[in-house]
């Protein structure tokens, strides 16, 4: 199989059967080359069922976990989305796709270079990189419709909460060092909403209002 067949199969068996109904979701999975966010030696088990490395010690989320996380904020094109955790830049091209501004926060220098070369060589000019401690958010650019976690925290860092725009929500994997919990966060009318859902395994987020290194 060829890596456009291998991305068909990859929805179908892993996406599909597992409750992911958001047909933008499912298209923009299709289309998106996973394999060029990884290194080449790792690119015939892209559409696998799992995590892949990606350098420094971390990692990029299964197929199933940015589906899950993607469908669950819910875009419908126009929202100004916050990433933190850019890693491999795969799950920010996601979210580019289907939303209109996407800015993403990495704090490790390399992995952000990486990923802002994939972003102009795929030709994504609404995706805005920045290498700096991204519990602290975007203040400059806040508030944002939607804000997306990509990695464990023992709880979501207030100065998030802060950077949601009213009726806008935040997606993160809260809860101990080795197994979280997807949380929804939604705003309205100036009070908080939580909801729970999947259980999942995410590299840690790491500083001030998350884990120390
Ligand atoms: N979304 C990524 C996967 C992220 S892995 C992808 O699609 O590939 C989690 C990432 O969060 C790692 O790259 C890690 O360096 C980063 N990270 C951890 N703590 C952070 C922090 N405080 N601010 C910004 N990035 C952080």
């Amino acid at each position: 199989m060829g890596f456009k067949e291998l991305r068909e199969f990859m929805v179908n068996t892993q996406l599909i059967p597992r409750g992911i109904k958001d047909k933008r979701v499912l298209n923009v999975m299709k289309r998106v080359p996973r394999h060029l966010f990884v290194d080449e030696s790792s690119q015939y088990k892209a559409y696998e069922d799992m995590a892949l490395p990606i350098g420094e010690g971390q990692t990029l989320s299964q197929p199933y976990m940015v589906a899950i996380m993607t469908e669950l904020l819910e875009l419908n094109g126009n929202e100004r989305v916050l990433e933190i955790g850019t890693g491999s830049g795969y799950q920010a091209v996601i979210l580019a796709e289907l939303s209109r501004e996407v800015y993403t926060v990495e704090r490790i220098a390399s992995l952000a270079q990486q990923a802002e070369e994939r972003f102009q060589s795929l030709g994504y000019a609404n995706i805005h990189v920045r290498v700096s401690n991204g519990t602290l958010g975007w203040p400059d650019e806040s508030p944002f419709d939607r804000i997306i976690i990509t990695a464990g925290t023992p709880k979501i860092p207030d100065p998030l909460i802060e950077q949601i725009s009213e009726e806008g929500f935040i997606i993160a994997p809260v809860g101990d060092r080795f197994s979280q919990q997807l949380l929804r966060i939604k705003k309205s009318g100036g009070r908080l909403f939580e909801e729970y859902h999947t259980l999942c395994v995410f590299v840690p987020l790491i500083g001030e209002y998350g884990w120390k290194e």
